[in-house]
């Protein structure tokens, strides 16, 4: 499965039109909620008073069961329902059964990672407006610069969608289901495609250690830096200025029941998009290096980052989110296995900067040492060169589980073993008392 996103050109009526299909998800998705909501109450309020048999029936939450209760409902709580494609019904009703399943699976304990709580009521001005269809007609024309979708009719494309079309032409692909949804002020439409994939190379050929951090967003084993771009710190001097202007403005006001004034929202948007823009040049540049990175190595070397650890540290956040250290890892993660490679994770206490590379002596070093020297065979070396270099080295040997696979976004996952430490699979909330918090493998990102 791989999606393919693109921009689209709307005009005012068609932007219209996915708004009151978005909007129509919402009224779908809002409706089953407070069904739920007050099946569950009366069901708890029954159990209160004694009452054990003949309780109130208790509601199916899964999509078909809402499905249902929507269609037996739709002609008295939408009687516009027929303006709208079934797939916007179906959108907003496929998300709250989601949304439940999390909540009672978290609840349960049969779901990994952090509470979910109990689904909230989709309000118009906090909802990304989307819909999503998966059944009728979706294909994009012959001139690759149009898409048709049911209802929605034939919408143009900001830009070709010539890779997608290529494969569809060539019967290498099916599209499952294609999602609109507005980002940043732009409308997009992002196609689930199953593809047929011909495997390019087999996994023997060049090997690349990278060692990513914020100095340098990653140094490769062949003495390579690629530079961190830093584009959140560029837009700082804009974003903060766009922030003041709006907060000068009048917002909206939930007490006084205010809505917000047109300037407000203008001023709202420009914030959004320059956020979106930031977030657009990060994705680019990241592409960019895990597709160059992954066509140039069938086997790449990385080391197991504790993201989420160090995101709680407070001084270094907005630079690790910046960098994009987990979504690196995340598309080099699926690329390698597109293209027949590997990706081999190097344990989170593998020693790679303590480590010689030249002759394998450990060494202490502190943290602001940017500068490895060995004493025992008198290397001098960028201490992340030499990071870099250790994990390019590894051996089969040492790795127990070398696996291209997905990568799990949580815990920390076994992949090397190195001397006594052994990194354990563990389950967030499970870590003992004061050993929560930030983790930084060898200090290396604390520049
Ligand atoms: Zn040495």
């Amino acid at each position: 499965m791989q999606a393919y996103r693109f921009a689209f050109d709307l005009t005012p009526s068609q932007e219209r039109s996915v708004l009151s299909h978005a909007g129509a998800g919402r009224k779908a998705y809002n409706w089953a909620l407070a069904r739920v909501k007050a099946v569950l109450d009366q069901r708890a309020a029954e159990r209160s008073y004694g009452l054990t048999d003949a309780l109130t029936p208790a509601m199916g939450w899964s999509l078909p069961a809402l499905r249902r209760a929507w269609n037996a409902a739709k002609e008295q709580v939408a009687p516009w329902w027929r303006e709208c494609s079934k797939e916007a019904f179906n959108t907003g009703l496929d998300a709250l059964a989601r949304g439940l399943k999390n909540w009672s699976d978290s609840r349960a304990g049969k779901r990994a990672g952090r509470k979910v709580g109990f689904p909230r009521f989709k309000a118009k001005h906090r909802t990304v407006p989307t819909v999503r269809f998966t059944t009728g007609t979706i294909r994009v024309e012959p001139d690759r610069k149009h898409v048709v979708l049911p209802r929605l009719g034939r919408l143009k494309l900001h830009e070709s969608a010539r890779k997608p079309a290529r494969r569809l032409e060539a019967g290498t692909a099916r599209i499952m289901s294609a999602t609109v949804r507005r980002h940043g002020g732009r409308w997009f439409v992002a196609f689930t495609v199953e593809v047929d994939r011909t495997v390019r190379r087999s996994a023997s050929g060049p090997v690349v250690g990278v060692d990513v951090g914020i100095k340098n967003l990653a140094v490769l084993s062949t003495g390579e830096l690629v530079a961190n771009p830093r584009h959140l710190n560029a837009a700082q001097v804009r974003l903060r200025a766009l922030g003041r202007a709006l907060s000068r403005k009048a917002g909206p006001d939930r007490r006084a029941r205010k809505d917000p004034s047109k300037r407000w929202l203008r001023a709202k948007s420009r914030l959004g998009r320059a956020h979106a823009r930031v977030a657009n040049l990060r994705r680019d540049g990241l592409h960019k290096l895990t597709t160059r990175l992954v066509r140039g190595h069938a086997t790449v070397m990385v080391e197991d980052l504790n993201v989420a650890g160090m995101l709680a540290n407070r001084r270094l956040a907005r630079h690790i989110a910046d960098a994009g250290f987990a979504e690196l890892r995340r598309q080099l993660a699926y690329k390698t296995s597109w293209n027949g490679g590997r990706l081999i994770v190097a344990d989170r206490w593998y020693p790679s900067s303590k480590t010689c590379s030249a002759c394998g002596v450990k060494a202490k070093l502190a943290l602001a040492e940017r500068i490895y020297t060995c004493a025992a065979c008198g290397l001098v070396l960028d201490r992340d060169l030499n990071a870099a270099r250790n994990l390019a080295a590894l051996t089969a040997a040492e790795v127990s589980t070398a696996g291209s696979g997905p990568v799990a976004g949580r815990g920390a996952i076994r992949k090397t073993r190195s001397g006594g430490q052994e990194a354990v699979k563990r389950l967030s909330g499970t870590a003992p008392a004061g050993k929560t918090g930030t983790v930084l493998p060898q200090g290396r990102t604390a520049a």
